[in-house]
């Protein structure tokens, strides 16, 4: 059987009237002959609302907690879901993370999936039933449950999309695709039709929030084609396959906030405890750098849930020194190498201070003070994305 996996975010059930209208899409699906795997996330800002529950408790909430509390936002709209869609003579299942077979380790708040046994799921769908699985959750080995990061219900539409060998996945949103720079920042960006795996990949690891970054990789591994549409407004897509022609410039500018630095200096015995120590800590660096007497570290301080806790600790650890405050913003595509003197040049032009500079792939990011991340963002998408003249 042919299947189809269909992501819906936040905003496209954040009600029961919007809840019936997935429903009737879902339907229409099932009716062409597909086997259809839905994957939800939680209502409106369900999340957010349970996070500052939490927090107001404590501020550094429990992450064995958190994770359990943060799932039940997917469990309610999972199972309305399924509600709305027997109701209208189209039979369905729910399933949570743990019942769809997505195992994890043990790394609460940002756990990473490690198998996929989709034996239920296979199951109900020889049966002809829609089966809807709560986003954003897993179970760890040890059997706990666990959250995939925040916007983490894409890796487990993708993921189970790759365990199924799904025909394609469809990402429903409120945007109606992927787009050159975040539009909220930049009203001028463009809207991209296509990309390649590996270009959303970029997009995703520099923090750009439209597709959890480590959902891209399972559609890779499988070629599995990604389609990210708007729910109520339908129209133009992008698409994300091999076939995609990739782009030979910089097509899009990302700017990821709050990014800490972290030092940690000594004698490589001294080091490797330090290291050690934020291991422990579950604070996982997006770059490491080793240099002949200090590593740095850099952090996405809003993977981490308990931060002000953690950063505490990390500090109060002999050998570590730690800033916080910045931003770093990315050019995507084209030759790195080439664009690292534009950035530079550009956010010179434009009165950014570059704290540094670096590049991985077809990526040249810059470290920018918080305060000048937005402005970073616009100067490089008019300077560097719509201005045809910049080299190449
Ligand atoms: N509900 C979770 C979040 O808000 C997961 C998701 O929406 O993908 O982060
Ligand atoms: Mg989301």
């Amino acid at each position: 059987m042919s299947v189809i996996v269909q992501k819906y975010g936040g905003s496209s059930v954040a009600d029961v009237e919007k809840i019936g209208l997935v429903a009737d899409r879902i339907c229409a699906t099932r009716d062409e002959g597909f086997g259809v795997v839905v994957v939800v996330s939680a209502m409106g800002k369900t999340t957010d609302e349970l996070l500052g529950l939490a927090r107001s408790i404590d501020p550094n909430p429990p992450r064995r907690e958190l994770d359990l509390l943060l799932s039940t936002g997917e469990r309610v709209s999972m199972t309305l879901l399924s509600m709305a869609l027997q109701r209208r003579g189209c039979d369905a299942i729910s399933f949570t993370g743990s019942q769809s077979g997505i195992l994890t380790n043990d790394w609460h708040f940002d756990a990473k999936i490690l198998e996929v046994r989709p034996v239920r799921v296979l199951d109900e769908l020889a049966r002809g039933r829609v089966v809807i699985v709560a986003g954003y959750q897993g179970m760890s080995y040890k059997r706990e449950v666990t959250t995939l990061g925040r916007g983490g219900s894409d890796t487990t539409a993708l993921a189970m999309a790759a365990a199924l060998d799904a025909e394609r996945a469809e990402i429903y949103s409120d945007v109606d695709g992927v787009y050159s720079a975040d539009p909220r920042v930049v009203p001028a960006a463009r809207h991209l039709g296509e990309l390649t795996y590996g270009e959303m990949q970029s997009m995703s690891d520099a923090g750009a929030k439209v597709l959890h970054a480590p959902a891209v990789e399972f559609a890779r591994g499988k070629d599995i084609p990604v389609h990210c549409r708007a729910t109520f407004a339908p129209g133009r897509e992008t698409r994300i396959s091999r076939q995609a022609l990739a782009h030979r410039r910089p097509f899009a500018v990302v700017g990821q906030p709050a990014i800490a630095r972290l030092w940690v200096a000594g004698s490589d015995r001294e080091r490797r405890i330090a290291l050690q120590a934020t291991r422990a800590l579950s604070v996982v660096p997006y770059a490491e750098t080793r240099g002949e007497e200090v590593t740095e570290l850099r952090i996405a301080t809003a993977h981490v849930p308990d931060w002000g806790r953690t950063r505490d600790t990390l500090m109060a650890h002999p050998g570590i020194t730690l800033e916080e405050g910045a931003a770093r913003v990315t050019l995507v595509g084209g030759s790195a190498e080439v664009h690292r003197a534009t950035l530079r040049a550009v956010l010179a032009e434009a009165g950014v201070n570059v704290l540094d500079v670096d590049t991985h792939g077809e990526r040249v990011s810059a470290l920018v003070a918080a305060t000048q991340q937005d402005d970073a963002v616009r100067a490089l998408h008019a300077r560097v994305i719509l201005d045809p003249d910049t080299d190449d």
